[in-house]
């Protein structure tokens, strides 16, 4: 299940001067980032401060005023130039979102949560999309719930599921919005070993969390972010221990 390696050098995906308003808020306001293949950031900051926008806007599920957005495969959704669907889809096509709260479908079983994208959506053929979620179950150990409904699951298989449906889809980029923020605290672990399995395989994520240890241990990259605005980046070991902006030793300072 692991991804394929083109070998490409570009970044697998950039964001340049991301700004996005919900009325008059300014909830983005001018963002930059790139993900190269294979490599994990992870996005920190006050609640409010955009994070999910950032997520859901590379996702298309947000449509920022102004920003472009490249992706491997020449993919380029440049919102200010009113992007046709067709280039929003591709897009969408390249990332899987994992959402905080599962977003599994209630009146689906857990296979047929995991099926519906690939064959409605990729045209995979039923039988060759079963299997692939079968081997995937198995390997989240969820093999045995696969004809289950969501509400017979706990959180933390739930999330398993909406992981599954995720690499389900073949991305290149896999986003996972606080995947871990709404379970309960002895649930978070098998999610986040999950996650660091996926890293060590070579999935290519951009994570939004507050599990500060996973980023300590997990990311590449570690970028900070209040207002809308990036304020600072940099690897974990440098940001957690010797952060340069006074906002980041201030919010460190209170989650640490
Ligand atoms: P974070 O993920 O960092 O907590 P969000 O991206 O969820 O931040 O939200 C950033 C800001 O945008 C918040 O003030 C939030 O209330 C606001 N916001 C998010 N989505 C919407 C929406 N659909 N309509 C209006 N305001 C929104």
């Amino acid at each position: 299940m692991s991804p394929t390696n083109t070998g490409q050098d570009a970044p697998l995906l950039e964001v340049t001067g991301l700004c996005k308003k919900f009325g008059t808020h300014e909830v983005l306001r001018g963002i930059d980032l790139s993900v190269d293949r294979g490599k994990v950031l992870v996005l920190i900051g006050p609640s409010g401060s955009g994070k999910t926008t950032v997520l859901r806007s590379i996702n298309g599920l947000e449509t920022p005023e102004v920003g472009v957005v490249t992706a491997a495969g020449g993919i380029r959704v440049d919102y200010a130039a009113k992007p046709a669907k067709k280039d929003i889809l591709a897009l969408r096509d390249r990332t899987a979102m994992v959402f905080q709260h599962y977003n599994l479908f209630p009146h689906m079983t857990v296979l047929e949560n995991i099926i519906e994208g690939p064959v409605q959506v990729k045209g995979v053929r039923k039988a060759q999309a079963i299997s692939e979620a079968e081997a995937l179950l198995e390997r989240v150990g969820m093999a045995e719930k696969r004809d289950v409904y969501p509400f017979q699951l706990s959180g933390g298989q739930a999330q398993r599921v909406g992981i599954v449906r995720a690499l389900a889809l073949k991305p290149d980029l896999l986003l996972f919005d606080e995947p871990t923020s709404a379970l309960d605290p002895e649930l978070v672990g098998d999610v986040l070993v999950v996650m660091k399995e996926l890293a060590d395989e070579g999935w290519t994520m951009l994570v939004v969390t507050h599990e500060l240890a996973f980023a300590r241990q997990v990311a590449d990259e570690v970028l900070f972010m209040d207002e809308g605005v990036i304020i600072e980046r940099g690897a974990p070991r440098q940001m957690f221990s010797a952060p340069r902006e006074e906002r980041t030793k201030q919010f460190l300072h209170r989650v640490l």
